[in-house]
Order: C-alpha cells, then sequence, then structure tokens
C-alpha cells in the first residue's frame, strides 16, 4: 500500500505541489522561446529581458551564431573524458590566454566552481612553494562568490551560511573599503585576497581602480595572491572583456563564467603560469568541465564578443542607458536614488524596497533583477539596440509612476 501523504506535514509553499526544491522563490511566469533581448512566455505575453539571466544571455537569446556552433557540435561529439585531448578547449583556453593576462585556464561548469578552482589554485601555489601555513583568503563584505560550501564561506553572508554546520575554515572577511581593516587582516597565513571589481549580488558596487591598485600592491609586497571574480563583470559586461582592464591593475587568477558561455554552464579559472605552478597533474579535475559542447559554445561567444566593434558597442549603449536611468532618477525622486555602475552591469538605488521596483517592472513586462544594498539591477544582453534601451526606459518610467500611485494612494 502507498503512504497516503498528510496535507497537514505539507510546508506553507506557494507553489505546494511543485516536485522541485523550495530554494527558490519562483515569479509566475514561464518563458517558451527567446530572440535577443526579448522573451515570450508561455501566455504569449512579451517581455523586454534586461536581466539576461543575471549576466548570462550575453548575446541575447537564440544568438544565430551560437545556436549554429551547438548544433554542429552536437552532431559530431557532446562528451570525452579530459583524460584526453580536447582541441576546443585548448582553442578557447588560448583564445582566453591570448586576450587577457592569464597563461594557462581550467574549465568548469559554474561560477562557484571557478572559484573554488582559484581558491585551490592559489592555496596549492603557496604550498608547493613550501609555504603550507599561507592558506587564508581575504575577502569583503556583501562580496558573492557562490554557494559550494567554501563559496558561502568566502562570501561570508549569514543568510547563506546559517543551517550548514560548520563554515568552511580559512576566509577573513574585511568592511568593503576599510583600508584599514583589510592592512590588519594581512597575516603569515594569508595566501591570497578575492575580490569582485565590481559586485554584483552586493548591488553593483564597484571597487574604485586606485583601490585595485593598492591592492596589487599590497599583494605584491606580501607575497600574495590577487584573484578576481569576475563571474559577473567578465565577458564584455562592462565594456572590458574583463572588467579589471578598467584599472590597469591585473590579477594573478581569476574566475569566469555567466556571460562565458551566453547561456550554456561554462566557466573558467584563468591564472599566471607562476600562479598556477601548484596545479600539477592529478591535484584537481572534473568531468564536465571543458566538455565539446560547452567549449563549441565558449569559442562561438569569443567569435562575437572579441569581434572589433562588440566591445565599444557595449560601451556606448551602456552610456546610453545610463543616461536614460539618471534621468528617471530624476523624474522620480521618491523611488529611486541614484544609478551607478559600468557598461551594461547598472544598478539603480532604490528609495522603496527594491523587490517592490522588480515587480512594477514585471507588471510593464520587462525583467530586472532585485540585488543587496536595495538596489535593482539592469544587465540586459550586450546586443542590446537602442530602440531597446529607449523602450527599457520607458517601461521603467512606468513601473515608477505605479509605484507613486501606489504612494499617494497610501497617503491619501
Ligand atoms: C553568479 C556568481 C557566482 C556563482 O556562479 P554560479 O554559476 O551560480 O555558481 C560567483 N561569483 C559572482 C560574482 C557571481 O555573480
Amino acid at each position: 500500500m502507498t503512504a497516503i501523504k498528510s496535507p497537514a506535514a505539507a510546508p506553507a509553499d506557494p507553489a505546494p505541489s511543485s516536485p522541485l526544491f523550495s530554494t527558490f522563490a519562483r515569479a509566475n511566469v514561464a518563458f517558451e522561446r527567446g530572440e535577443g533581448a526579448w522573451l515570450t512566455a508561455s501566455d504569449g505575453s512579451r517581455w523586454l529581458d534586461f536581466g539576461a539571466g543575471i549576466a548570462v544571455n550575453a548575446l541575447g537569446h537564440a544568438h544565430p551564431h551560437l545556436v549554429e556552433a551547438l548544433k554542429a557540435q552536437a552532431e559530431k561529439l557532446w562528451h570525452v573524458s579530459n583524460v584526453f585531448e580536447i582541441p576546443e578547449q585548448e582553442r578557447l583556453a588560448q583564445r582566453l590566454v591570448d586576450a587577457s593576462f592569464a597563461d594557462k585556464v581550467f574549465f568548469t561548469n559554474s561560477g562557484a566552481e571557478a572559484l573554488e578552482c582559484a581558491i585551490k589554485t592559489a592555496r596549492r601555489f603557496h604550498y608547493a612553494a613550501g609555504r603550507p601555513e599561507r592558506y587564508r583568503i581575504i575577502t569583503f563584505e556583501g562580496a558573492f562568490h557562490g554557494r559550494t560550501l567554501a563559496t558561502i564561506a568566502a562570501g561570508g553572508q549569514k543568510k547563506y551560511l546559517e543551517g550548514f554546520g560548520p563554515v568552511v575554515e580559512g576566509f577573513d572577511q574585511v568592511p568593503f573599503g576599510d583600508h584599514e581593516a583589510l592592512k590588519a587582516a594581512v597575516g603569515p597565513e594569508t595566501a591570497a585576497i578575492l575580490i569582485e571589481p565590481i559586485q554584483g549580488e552586493g548591488g553593483i558596487r564597484p571597487v574604485p581602480a586606485v583601490c585595485l591598485k593598492g591592492l596589487r600592491e599590497l599583494c605584491d609586497r606580501e607575497g600574495i595572491l590577487l584573484i578576481f571574480d569576475e563571474v559577473q563583470t567578465g565577458i564584455g559586461r562592462t565594456g572590458k572583456l574583463f572588467a579589471h582592464e578598467w584599472s590597469g591593475v591585473s590579477p594573478d587568477i581569476l574566475a569566469s563564467a555567466k556571460g562565458l558561455g551566453g547561456g550554456f554552464p561554462v566557466g573558467a579559472c584563468l591564472a599566471t603560469e607562476s600562479a598556477a605552478s601548484g596545479m600539477v597533474a592529478g591535484v584537481h579535475g572534473t568531468t564536465f568541465g571543458g566538455n565539446p559542447l560547452a567549449m563549441a559554445v565558449g569559442n562561438a561567444v569569443l567569435d562575437v564578443a572579441l569581434a572589433p566593434g562588440f566591445l565599444e558597442h557595449v560601451r556606448e549603449i551602456g552610456l546610453r542607458l545610463k543616461q536614460g536611468l539618471a534621468q528617471v532618477v530624476d523624474h522620480h525622486p521618491t523611488v529611486f536614488e541614484t544609478v551607478r555602475g559600468e557598461g551594461l552591469m547598472l544598478g539603480l538605488k532604490c528609495k522603496v524596497p527594491s523587490g517592490d521596483v522588480v515587480n512594477a517592472l514585471r507588471a510593464e513586462t520587462m525583467i530586472g533583477i532585485g540585488a543587496g544594498d536595495n538596489v535593482v539591477r539592469l544587465l540586459p544582453p550586450l546586443i542590446v539596440g537602442e530602440d531597446e534601451v529607449r523602450e527599457a526606459v520607458r517601461r521603467i518610467e512606468a513601473a515608477a509612476s505605479r509605484i507613486e500611485a501606489a504612494q499617494s494612494a497610501g497617503k491619501a
């Protein structure tokens, strides 16, 4: 006899019939297809996508070049083990190396795994150099580095650590922008400093170039490694291939993901030859990382992102959007405080709860993404055009007007 589940035992879940873990508070909309910056939902409604899957669909939905690359690879070869050579993987690594500070690349399936690799690479660098006591990594308040046990420890956010047992050892967190606390945190056990050049989940909080320079000098002086988490900021999002290029400062190790696969799961840990020196045969691995399907799509993303004019487009259209948003802030001073960010990684700091703004945008069938520090992020596909930027500004104005109408109804 099958056991009958007692309804009383069911949790208070907005979708109690869902067989999925309840870890996401999902909006009640499902999308069926997409094209560029537009999504079509199952009810036929058309949505303007200024979230791009949280900075993932860098080339928008159904980009013909990516579709073609994935289809062509699907007909040839899906998967081989990393115990064999994977030419497309070598090619993507070489292109990333040629376009960046790095000499070496390890491919993963996600951002968190790219960070895991970055953390292990930094610890292993010191171990291989005879300094096994240097394993601690300094991180910053408001950071987000993923949801694995090590990356929640690195991010240091209580809400993500609570209830998951002992916190992975070896992370020291300092307040964002507190130079004295940072200097005090560096000790004989410090292996590396890990930072997002622009905090994404933390609310589009850019680290000034002078601070990144200061970090580089501190690391060089103390013999420790600098790790940039560019999972969200990378692959053209800010108008450079990697956001740190704006500062003129290079890291020793970098984590990339999100935009790198344009929607196909792929991440990468990039490092200098020296920083990667501890990562020898057998010390790290992955089953799926660098698989031929992912590599075909990653190479196709770079075909477009590295083509002449692409990053200029991101800078120009990003400036347009930022100007439009600045006007929206001017027009709606009770809803918005300011706009910040770089390229197409922009945030509206709100005066009302940012969740209300995300919901008001949804009422206008537009997607924006909530973040920390009461910010709504606007992360459109990098191929977004002027008409779409104008339409986005119009919808954000309309959303703000909805909120103002509710405000004055509340006062009446
Ligand atoms: C999204 C993100 C991660 C985690 O990536 P996943 O693919 O979700 O594991 C790490 N760091 C930053 C800055 C991110 O934005």
